[in-house]
C-alpha cells in the first residue's frame, strides 16, 4: 500500500495499488502547477485511492475547462489531477507519496516545452509531447 500526505499533513491519502509508470512531464502548465522544472506523475486507479484526511481542504483548479487540478488549500501541495472524461483514472503527484517503492518504467513528456535552463540527462524514454 502507498500513503502519502500534503506538505502541512491536512490531507492524507492511502493508494491500494502499485504504482506502475513514471510520468515527468515538462509542459507549461505543469511547471507552473509545481513551481518547478517538471512534474513527476503516475496514472492510478480512482476506485483504489482512499482520502484518509483533509476533505475539505482540498480545491482544485482548471487551467483547461476538463481536467482539475487537486491541491491542499492549506500549504498548496499539488496532489493529483483527474480528467472528466477519464473518471476512473488519476494522476498522482509522487512528491506526495511518503512509502518508498520503486518504478522501473519511467518516460519524460511534452520536452518540446521543457524550460531552457534544464537539461535531462538519463537516458528514459522521450516524447515531445504526450506519450504514444
Ligand atoms: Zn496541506
Ligand atoms: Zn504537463
Amino acid at each position: 500500500m502507498i500513503k502519502g500526505s500534503c506538505l502541512c499533513g491536512g490531507v492524507r491519502y492511502e493508494y491500494h495499488g502499485e504504482i506502475e509508470e513514471i510520468s515527468m512531464c515538462y509542459c507549461s502548465q505543469c511547471r507552473k502547477a509545481q513551481g518547478s522544472a517538471f512534474v513527476a506523475v503516475s496514472p492510478i486507479d480512482s476506485a483504489r485511492f482512499k482520502l484518509i484526511s483533509g476533505a475539505e481542504l482540498i480545491k482544485e483548479f482548471r487551467a483547461v475547462p476538463h481536467k482539475a487540478r487537486v491541491f491542499c488549500s492549506h500549504c498548496g501541495s499539488p496532489l493529483y489531477s483527474a480528467r472528466d472524461d477519464l473518471p476512473e483514472i488519476k494522476r498522482l503527484r509522487l512528491g506526495t507519496v511518503e512509502t518508498v517503492f520503486q518504478c522501473q518504467k519511467a518516460y519524460h513528456t511534452y520536452v518540446g516545452s521543457k524550460a531552457s535552463w534544464y537539461d535531462i540527462t538519463d537516458h528514459l524514454p522521450r516524447y515531445q509531447e504526450a506519450k504514444v
